[in-house]
């Protein structure tokens, strides 16, 4: 079986009217959206994510039907 992993590793969050900054990435979406209804802000942001896809054990996955031909 494969492996897979997914995850936020950095954010870059910050109010466009007050100024405010954050670096939570763990639940910056959360974060960024109760800062703006709270105060009635617009805060934009990005997301970094990292991902892996680990097959290497499995080999390359095949049709056995399609070697036959
Ligand atoms: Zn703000």
């Amino acid at each position: 079986m494969g492996k897979y992993h997914y995850a936020p590793v950095h954010a870059f969050i910050k109010c466009e009217d007050c100024g405010w900054a954050s670096g939570s990435y763990k639940n910056a979406l959360a974060i960024a959206k109760i800062h703006a209804k709270r105060y009635g802000h617009r805060v934009s942001g990005d997301l970094g994510i990292s991902f892996m896809y680990d097959y290497r054990d499995d080999g390359p996955s095949v049709n056995s039907k399609s070697l036959r031909t």
